[in-house]
């Protein structure tokens, strides 16, 4: 009887095992037809400066406009993107959208702003990486001081030395940049100081109850404190109310993004806001 059972359960295991990668290959056969059918686009969310007002910067964010479920969120496909491999081509497909964009923007004439484009840790770690970059730079015409790459600490700190490497020849190229979701992984000290980056940007976790909650308010002022010892500029992700703005301002934060600001906008939306001399 015994037997039996475990045998049935066994049964069911594996065709729940079967099942459920099948569903994942499917997922992966739509993922790639969305590159393939231009599924996929980017929206921008704008950063401005605090001491000036001006928004110098948006970031780039991934979005996937699919024909059943909608508009599905990064978190919903990035994931699958890296485990598959797919992360590749999506990766390229956004560096060169986000570089192509930016040089739209300067070709009609509007303000010169950097663009920052989101990097997963395997497209990092890529041989090519660099290359890859330059040749979306060379494609677009955009001048590789207007281009920002997101890394995360988790990426930078698993191989420090080839990370440290990697990052010098970014930074060789021209482009910019940056720690994202500062505070929410582990970065010593002492690496932190070897990495070229010309910014952190605190991670949301830390904003999202400030002013009120002590430790968070403790916590943003030590990374802005760390951040200009170490002679960087910082950014406040998530920031959605006044309150937070006035805080991150006193604290002497130099940057912020937010639904306060803007939520990720499509293109066209932000040209307009891109047309306001000062917020
Ligand atoms: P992230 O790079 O930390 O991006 C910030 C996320 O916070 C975005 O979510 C943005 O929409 C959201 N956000 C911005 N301001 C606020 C706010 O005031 N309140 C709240 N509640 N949320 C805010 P999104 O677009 O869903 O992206 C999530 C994550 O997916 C990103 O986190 C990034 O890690 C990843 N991602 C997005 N685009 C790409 C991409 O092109 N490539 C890669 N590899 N990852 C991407
Ligand atoms: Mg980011
Ligand atoms: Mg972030
Ligand atoms: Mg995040």
């Amino acid at each position: 009887r015994a037997k039996e059972i475990g045998r049935d359960a066994m049964q069911i295991f594996t065709a729940e095992m079967a099942n459920r990668a099948s569903e994942k290959l499917e997922r992966q056969e739509e993922l790639r037809r969305a590159l393939a059918q231009q599924e996929l686009f980017l929206q921008y969310q704008p950063q401005m400066d605090l001491s000036t007002g001006r928004i110098f910067a948006v970031e780039a964010l991934i979005r996937w406009r699919h024909p059943e479920r909608g508009l599905v969120a990064p978190g919903d496909f990035i994931p699958l993107a890296e485990e598959t491999g797919l992360i590749g081509p999506i990766g390229d497909w956004t560096l060169r959208a986000a570089c192509r964009q930016n040089k739209a923007w300067q070709v009609s004439g509007l303000p010169s702003i950097v663009v920052s484009v989101n990097v997963s840790a395997r497209q990092f770690q890529e041989k090519d990486w660099v290359e890859r970059v330059a040749a979306a730079l060379e494609e677009s015409g955009l001048d590789a001081c207007y281009l920002e790459l997101e890394l995360t600490e988790s990426m930078i700190m698993q191989d420090v030395q080839q990370a440290v490497e990697t990052m010098h020849r970014l930074e060789k190229l021209g482009v910019h940049l940056a720690i994202d979701d500062f505070g929410t992984g582990y970065s010593s000290l002492a690496s932190l100081k070897r990495f070229p980056v010309g910014r952190l940007k605190i991670d949301r976790s830390f904003v999202q109850d400030l002013p009120a909650d002590e430790d968070d308010a403790a916590i943003a002022r030590a990374v802005i404190s760390l951040a200009h010892s170490l002679q960087l500029r910082v950014i406040a992700e998530g920031v959605e109310t006044r309150d937070q703005i006035d805080f991150l301002r006193e604290a002497g934060c130099d940057e912020i993004q937010g639904y306060y600001l803007s939520r990720p906008i499509d293109a066209r939306a932000l040209q307009a806001i891109l047309c306001i001399p000062n917020l």
